[in-house]
């Protein structure tokens, strides 16, 4: 039996007739941007979030770059970010006309490491991202101490991570204002891009609607030189309907991933660790080995699905080579593009989880 890496099948069942239904009623009411899907969609994932304000964008990097751009942040500016992490979380930095300075991770744990940020910070610094990278939140305390010593703004990229926990807060309200993607795969996904920020801050809430808005409030008057990036009624409609289901979803990955982490048992093979403050998602259920090739070559003869997350870090990405990055800059997370491989992770796997669990363990 094959074992695919990602499969949206189970739950696209699940929700089936619901979906098509209310794709239906939008396609019949003939308002297909910014009507009241979208609007109510924000009420409904604020709400979620614990949060006032949602507006609803075009995708993740451009949740990430509005957050930057309302704050004022451009050129001349340096944004910190983490070095083990997807490169949109770089891009929108870049977008702006600003730097990103990377920070490494923590090897045990995938995420930012606080405790090499604050020798990053310059005059320049602006803001840190923090990313909850593969469901699991970062180390926000931390990093919210080291923004308030320093008068930074504090941004999740909570785009692997919507509903996670930390010390019993959801992602999404630990900063400042936080960015979510709705990509296809994502825990919440849709059918297409789309993407959200929340925040309580109001003032920051208005700038960005208008600045995804061209600019502009009322039609035709544009108070800054905007975008265009708004999340459409289908796939509000669409995100509405998963919203629902999003929490059982979760905790449907949740069994997964402890099934993964009590019955694998293979030397070769070193399992994620969750810190017992928070509650991870599981976006990603990242491993990581020494013998990563082999591994790689036997799922492929058996059949099971895998992937990297990720590859090649940012500093070591052509898009980035003007700033000079070499092997050795970060360490881990030169080990952890070296060395991880994500297992099949889905909503509705049955007998895959025996199957891949069985397969590893006999992995040599
Ligand atoms: C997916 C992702 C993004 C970008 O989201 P898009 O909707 O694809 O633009 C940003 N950051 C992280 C960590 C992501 O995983």
């Amino acid at each position: 039996m094959k074992v695919p890496f990602v499969s949206l099948e189970p739950i696209h069942q699940e929700i089936e007739t619901e979906l098509k239904e209310k794709i239906k009623t939008v396609y019949k009411k003939e308002v297909f941007i910014q009507g009241e899907e979208s609007r109510e969609f924000e009420k409904e994932f604020a709400d979620y979030c614990g949060r006032d304000f949602c507006i609803g964008c075009g995708s993740g990097l451009d949740a990430l770059y509005l957050i930057l751009k309302a704050y004022g942040i451009g050129a001349g500016d340096e944004v910190i970010v983490p070095a083990n992490t997807f490169i949109a979380t770089a891009l929108a930095v870049s977008y702006t006309g600003a730097v990103p300075i990377l920070v490494d991770a923590e090897l045990e744990f995938y995420n930012l490491n606080p405790d090499l940020m604050e020798k990053k910070i310059s005059k320049k610094t602006k803001a840190i991202i923090a990313v909850h990278l593969y469901g699991c939140a970062a180390e926000m305390d931390k990093i919210n101490m080291i923004a308030k010593k320093y008068d930074l703004k504090v941004i999740e990229d909570a785009a692997q991570a919507h509903g996670a926990l930390y010390k019993g807060k959801k992602i999404g309200r630990l900063g400042d204002a936080a960015a979510f993607s709705f990509y296809p795969g994502k825990n919440l996904g849709a059918l297409g891009d789309g993407g959200a920020v929340v925040t309580d801050d109001r003032e920051l809430a208005e700038k960005i609607r208008m600045l995804g808005n061209y600019g502009s409030m009322e039609k035709y008057h544009h108070v800054f030189r905007g975008i265009n990036s708004r999340l459409d009624e289908v796939q509000a409609a669409v995100l509405r309907i998963k919203l629902k289901y999003l929490d059982k979803w979760n905790n449907n990955r949740k069994i997964t991933a402890e099934r993964y982490l009590s019955s694998i048992k293979n030397p070769n093979i070193i399992l994620p660790k969750i810190k017992k403050d928070r509650q991870s998602v599981w976006h990603i259920f990242a491993i990581r080995t020494m013998k990563r090739k082999q591994l790689e070559e036997y799922l492929q003869r058996e059949e099971i699905g895998y992937n990297r997350h990720y590859p090649i870090p940012i500093h070591l990405q052509q898009a980035y080579k003007e700033y000079g990055g070499k092997q050795g800059d970060y360490p881990v997370a030169e080990m952890i593009a070296d060395t991880e491989i994500s297992l099949p992770m889905y909503v509705g796997m049955k007998k895959e989880v025996d199957i891949v669990i069985e397969k590893l363990n006999c992995f040599i």
